[in-house]
């Protein structure tokens, strides 16, 4: 099974940071556009996790995507990093984002995922938090080390349940290969730009269970932040270095990944997260948390 994912919020992110000229407008507003063509030329629904914002900047995104028949799911309300949050901020955040996306698409939202995949062991308290404001299904986890976290005690790679009280989520983390000891992602963001087409078709053909996930920022060109910009957007001290670093990172393997995400939609199958989760056997699941 392969889930296809997007994550949504260049629009306001740029927009809150007064970046957002016309034609940056023009070329993400192009570029969805060309995105749910191309999935319903080959007749496949995705999940896309919104954030919150985006229902009340751009509703008309939001409901656009909707009304192709995705799912929408949750992608916090200001795309800030829940790692940043405390438990209390958390709350307001995950109530609040959605509270505006089913204000939106006037349906619920049973679908999650943390910004940067921001929950991990120090933070697992996060997913109390989603379980009491309804959610359901989460994609989160990065059950590795990553620069930006990750959760390397989780272990599975594979659907887990996560048990918080009463409450139960289902759990979709990203899947993982191992290269000269180090778990690494391949199926999604920079892993799927950076790695050999063949290399990621060929992990993903060999297990049945992937998630893949992009951002609009996958396919289109990232400007480069300025320092205060940065600070401002991810709440810490930087070095102009650091700005040039993430600046190539971030556009590493843009020019062709999209031909290889066409590529991919030809050779595989994709179902959404909600799907996904009736074609799952929940009841041989492992438990991979109890809360
Ligand atoms: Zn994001």
């Amino acid at each position: 099974m392969n889930i296809l994912t997007f994550d949504i919020e260049e629009w306001y992110v740029w927009e809150s940071l007064g970046l957002f000229s016309s034609s940056e407008r023009k070329e993400h507003d192009q570029m969805l556009d060309r995105l749910l063509n191309i999935l319903d030329s080959k007749n496949v629904k995705a999940t896309f996790f919104c954030v919150g914002m985006m229902a009340v900047r751009f509703p008309e995104i939001v409901k656009k995507i909707k009304e192709r028949g995705h799912e929408i799911g949750c992608h916090s309300n200001v795309h800030t990093w829940l790692n940043k949050m405390t438990r209390q901020e958390c709350f307001e955040d995950t109530r609040q984002a959605i509270d505006n996306l089913q204000q939106c698409i006037g349906e619920k939202v049973v679908s999650y995922r943390a910004p940067a995949f921001s929950v991990g062991e120090q933070n697992s308290w996060a997913f109390e938090i989603l379980a009491e404001n309804g959610i359901e299904r989460d994609s989160s986890v990065f059950p590795a080390l990553s620069e930006l976290g990750g959760f390397p005690s989780f272990g599975a790679d594979i659907p887990s349940l996560i048990s918080c009280g009463g409450r139960t989520i289902k759990e979709y983390p990203i899947a993982m290969t191992s290269v000269a000891g180090k778990k690494i992602a391949f199926s999604g963001g920079g892993y799927f730009r950076f790695l050999p087409y063949w290399y990621s078709l060929k992990l993903m053909k060999k297990r049945n269970y992937n998630t893949c996930y992009f951002h609009m920022s996958d396919f289109v060109k990232e400007r480069r932040f300025t320092r205060q910009e940065y600070e401002s957007y991810f709440k810490e001290k930087t070095s102009l270095l650091s700005t040039y670093i993430r600046f190539a990172k971030t556009n590493l393997g843009k020019r062709s990944s999209w031909k290889k995400f066409e590529k991919l939609l030809g050779e595989l199958e994709f179902v959404s997260l909600a799907d996904a989760d009736s074609q799952i056997d929940w009841s041989s699941a492992p438990t991979a948390i109890k809360l």
